[in-house]
């Protein structure tokens, strides 16, 4: 069986990559295992992900033409 862990932010994508963020309101306090999306993405949006339960890919979306 394959392990695919989940996005700890989203809960949506395949992890990819190891990330620090300290955000209090999320309960976050240092080492979290993130998407590739959420990686890329400033605390605000991810503190919008983790209350709203929001895709990280529609915060890319907005940004590229
Ligand atoms: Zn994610």
């Amino acid at each position: 069986m394959k392990n695919e862990r989940k996005c700890e932010i989203c809960r949506k994508h395949k992890v990819d990559k190891k990330d620090y963020r300290f955000i209090d309101s999320c309960g976050l306090q240092g080492k979290v295992i993130v998407c590739h999306w959420c990686f890329g993405l400033g605390d605000v949006a991810i503190s919008e992900i983790m209350r709203d339960e929001l895709d990280p890919e529609d915060f890319y979306e907005e940004e590229i033409e």
